[in-house]
């Protein structure tokens, strides 16, 4: 409502005044359209029936970001908006003196952050939480993201710094299609699913002088890679959309070299003709090329990768004979496997087969022939480790590739996309951990924000409130699952299990360490429907969303904080009509006059002032309040 009137706002009292019987107007929920409302705390009264039939009549309006106080609500439009990713726009966020004045936007983060961390007074790292369920629309935020600052990061003065700034900018955009050719999937939520958390650390030079240019580099962080998928998909999913890309993207030399013929079919394939991801294996190459993995190097890797394929066809038939290993049952795989992934034949088939124990005081080793499960499960097991292990690798390349020397880098704007709360007929320990994750992340956004506001609670009252038997308080006051993991037995088969829980746990934590030490910023996504249909909002789907993410909560504490804040000056300018506009309460005669003693222009004066103008404004909100018409 601000922006409306910040043009005219020294000119006549008629004008000052038209000015605030409009801000007022709308301030009191009067006549303005829902899908007009920019920030859903002005939504009245704050439900969450009215926030949704806001949000729902700005999605009509093909209007897809809202403020909602700290957050901005972001709607997938499920259709592509060009003119509102172009790099017109981009520059003009970056160019505008208030871009918060401008249409809500994620361009308005990202300028907020990128003003902050550039702030000569005190430069303050920055991140942004991103966040919402699979298939809302966090990647795509977080990659628009990314070229917004490759956009506005990129006015260097000079040639030269001009190019190292292009090859960097380049190299981080770069890093997104191999990331997600890698670690993406398509899975019943979302058609480009992805299938691992990542915080991006952006690195700029604040004590650059021109300060025109700042990004030195990046640094990137993946958490939990979903590797299972790489043996196990469920029947509607897929794998990794790079198996696809080279199945379908090869040379007819590479299909020789990757014993990939035409039409082959692979068990760990399921879906082949679904989606068109696969189309990208030249994009993946390219930009793989472009962050320092050559040829030669992208050919062991996709040789390597239809090794797994190759290995995913190895079946095995008892043998039904306990002492004697299980057969395989078409020799073929086993050795193409074995040729693809350099493997001597012999030795893969017995690890697959034989599992050696040691026992006894002098350790000694047995030799068991394994069920026909456990060599299946030895066979996932292989591809997995393999598989992760690639992953990280290329993460590392990646990092070697765009991260800047330390000394080049002051400050940083961390990006988070983390994968979204999910739940599946059959879930497993990465549905739990990707759970965790999204309940840790809420709880920072809580700290952070809600309590800030509310913001101290002495923390026995939570403690106290943990130990209810009640189910809902249960809910609300999740035991710290620290404490429930050490109340387990800890058998010696957990212990596996335990590890890689306690290192997710770590590095999950160590990510939270991160974001606390930053000014944190949130886009939470909303997904309008689970079909991907443009132009459709189902009600139940988003409800759900809003009630999950507590926005409404989010908005109230938002508005009681005072999320408009109004400078001085520009007070007085706007309202200052208003004080002939009534007589003035007459002064209590216990207290001094608001003016006496101070002279003009000190801040008892502006005190002073601030204070008679909000006295005037209140004896007029009545009269305002009466020919207003309420609120729908
Ligand atoms: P998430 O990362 O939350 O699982 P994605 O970012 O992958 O979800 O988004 C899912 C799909 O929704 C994308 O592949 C794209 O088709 C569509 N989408 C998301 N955001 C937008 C947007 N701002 N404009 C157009 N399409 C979008
Ligand atoms: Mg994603």
């Amino acid at each position: 409502m601000l922006q409306q009137v910040n043009g005219h706002s020294s000119g006549s009292d008629a004008q000052g005044r038209e000015s605030l019987r409009e801000d007022l107007q709308e301030f009191l929920g009067g006549e303005v359209p829902l899908h007009q409302l920019d920030d859903l705390t002005k939504v009245n009264p704050v439900t969450l029936e009215t926030v949704l039939r806001c949000l729902q009549a700005r999605y009509t309006a093909d209007t897809f970001y809202t403020n909602a106080g700290c957050t901005l609500v972001a709607l997938n439009p499920f259709k592509p908006v060009p003119q509102l990713y172009s790099p017109e726009l981009m520059r003009e966020y970056h160019a505008a003196p208030q871009p918060q004045k401008l249409k809500p936007h994620i361009f308005t983060v990202g300028e907020q952050t990128y003003r902050n961390v550039r702030s000569l007074i005190e430069p303050v790292n920055q991140s942004i939480v991103v966040s919402g369920e699979s298939g809302a629309g966090k990647t795509w935020t977080s990659r628009c993201l990314m070229k917004f600052y490759a956009v506005v990061a990129a006015s260097p003065t000079s040639w030269e710094s001009h190019k190292i700034a292009e090859r960097i900018e380049q190299r981080i955009l770069n890093s997104n299609p191999v990331m997600e050719a890698f670690g993406n999937a398509c899975t019943l939520r979302n058609n480009n699913s992805s299938r691992f958390g990542k915080f991006i650390q952006l690195q700029l030079n604040s004590l650059l002088v021109p300060r025109d240019h700042q990004m030195t580099g990046a640094a990137i962080q993946t958490y939990l890679l979903e590797k299972t998928r790489v043996a196990c998909q469920d029947s509607t999913e897929r794998n990794f959309h790079i198996f696809y890309q080279i199945c379908k993207g090869a040379s007819a030399d590479e299909r020789l070299q990757w014993h990939l013929p035409e039409g082959a079919a692979f068990s760990w394939l399921p879906n082949p003709e679904r989606t068109l991801e696969e189309d990208c294996f030249e994009v993946t190459r390219e930009a793989m090329l472009h962050l320092g993995i050559d040829a030669p190097t992208q050919n062991n890797i996709f040789q390597a990768l239809a090794g797994l394929l190759h290995l995913g066809n190895i079946r095995f038939a008892d043998s039904g004979d306990e002492a004697q290993p299980c057969r395989p049952m078409d020799d073929g795989a086993v050795r193409t496997s074995a040729l693809l992934l350099r493997l001597p034949e012999d030795p893969l088939l017995e690890t697959l087969r034989i599992r050696t124990i040691r026992a006894g005081r002098q350790q000694q080793v047995f030799r068991k022939p394994c069920s026909q499960a456990e060599c299946d499960t030895r066979r996932d097991c292989l591809a997995k480790l393999v598989y992760a292990r690639l992953f990280d690798w290329l993460v590392s390349v990646i990092n070697s590739s765009v991260c800047a020397d330390p000394a080049s880098w002051t400050t940083f704007i961390g990006l988070l996309d983390v994968y979204g709360f999910e739940s599946f007929p059959h879930n497993s320990l990465e549905q739990l951990c990707i759970n965790y994750a999204n309940e840790k992340l809420q709880q920072h956004f809580v700290a952070h924000y809600l309590r800030a506001q509310q913001d101290p609670i002495p923390p026995e009252l939570t403690r106290l409130l943990q130990q209810s038997q009640d189910t809902l308080l249960k809910v609300l006051f999740p035991a710290d699952p620290e404490e429930k993991s050490q109340e387990e037995p800890s058998g010696q088969s957990r212990a596996p299990v335990l590890t890689v829980v306690s290192k997710f746990k770590a590095s999950l934590e160590q990510l939270l360490q991160v974001l606390q030490a930053t000014t944190p910023h949130y886009i939470r996504c909303i997904k309008p429907n689970s079909q991907g249909r443009a132009q459709a909002l189902h009600r139940e789907e988003v409800l759900n969303q809003l009630e999950a993410c507590g926005l409404v909560e989010t908005i109230h504490i938002s508005a009681a904080g005072f999320p408009i804040r109004v400078s001085h000056r520009t007070f007085v300018e706007r309202y200052a009509s208003l004080r002939r506009l009534h007589p003035r309460a007459p002064p209590d005669p216990h207290s001094p006059s608001p003016d006496e003693g101070h002279s003009e222009g000190s801040p008892h004066a502006e005190q002073a002032t601030l204070r008679a103008l909000l006295q005037d404004i209140l004896h007029t909100l009545p009269a305002l309040e009466a020919a207003t018409p309420a609120a729908p």
